[in-house]
């Protein structure tokens, strides 16, 4: 899906060695977003793109990632129980941006299997098989989507929710091959990020409004109450899981069967490999 018309099959995709990676994360920490994803844009645009789910934060970068290089790439999974006013979204993100956003489908044999075998919302029967469902429609269609990508860029920020709080400006991304993940905002508080949307009038998810503070599928993700955790509606009936879906973590380590640095895998930030559980979502 992310191969180019007149390129080569079977390119070479750009992977940091670790001392690279290492020094790009300790020279972009500091830096505003705009300018790290300028470099990032520059270094590996038109084999990078920016991840939106429709969370504030994504907006925000696709608006910056605009204005810096107009032909950047978004993209976005439909895991086929999104919200409609997701879908709303990114029909406002085209007009407002020209961006012909490119929307990633899981594969309809696997998502026909896992609904004849434990039905169509088995999220809520264990935790096992709603991480199966996230595996289904999100984690094995953004892999494929990724896999011939040079890098990536998400919304995480530290201070969204504790699996967070150690994402790095620039990470390197062993779950998808060792491609660089850029977290521009991981320093900004969520205030920010509203200001920077409001001051550049960027569309944004009308749930927002409606008590929701984070967004993803229908069925997994309800408003917070006041002094709730802004990722307390994601998966609000687990008490014990790191709520997340795997994009960003092996499920081992959202189940806590492996910490950071041990068994499981998780991203790990560059410059920071091997202790960080840089964790997020996506669509997430
Ligand atoms: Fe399935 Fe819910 Fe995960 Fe969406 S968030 S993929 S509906 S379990």
């Amino acid at each position: 899906m992310s191969h180019l018309e007149g390129e080569p099959e079977g390119r070479e995709r750009i992977v940091l060695d670790e001392q690279e990676a290492q020094e790009l994360s300790a020279l972009y920490d500091q830096e505003p977003a705009t300018e790290v994803l300028s470099w990032a844009l520059d270094r590996f645009h038109p084999h990078m793109a920016v991840s939106a789910g429709g969370g504030a934060e994504g907006m925000a970068i696709v608006d910056m990632a605009w204005r810096i290089n107009p032909g950047v790439r978004v993209f976005t999974l439909d895991t086929g129980r999104m919200p409609q006013e997701t879908y709303d979204l990114f029909d406002a993100v085209r007009e407002r941006y020209g961006i012909e956003v490119e929307v990633i489908f899981p594969h309809h044999e696997e998502v026909e299997e896992m609904v004849r075998g434990y039905g169509v919302n088995l999220m809520y029967k264990s935790v096992d098989l709603r991480l199966r469902c996230c595996d289904v429609r999100k984690v094995l269609p953004m892999n494929r989507y990724l896999a011939n990508m040079d890098g990536w860029v998400a919304g995480l920020r530290r201070s969204q929710w504790k699996t967070r709080e150690r994402v790095h400006k620039v990470e390197v991304d062993p779950a998808h091959g060792g491609i660089v993940k850029v977290n521009p905002l991981a320093d900004w508080t969520k205030e920010q990020v509203w200001s920077y949307i409001h001051e550049n009038d960027v569309p944004y998810h009308s749930l927002l409004d409606q008590g929701y503070t984070s967004i993803g599928c229908a069925p997994c993700t309800r408003p917070v109450e006041a002094g709730e955790d802004d990722r307390a509606g994601r998966w609000w009936w687990e008490t014990d899981t790191e709520k997340e879906c795997g994009i960003h973590c092996s499920v081992q380590v959202i189940l806590g069967e492996g910490k950071p640095g041990q068994d499981a895998k998780p991203s790990v930030a560059a410059g920071d490999a091997g202790t960080a559980a840089s964790g997020g979502g996506t669509a997430d």
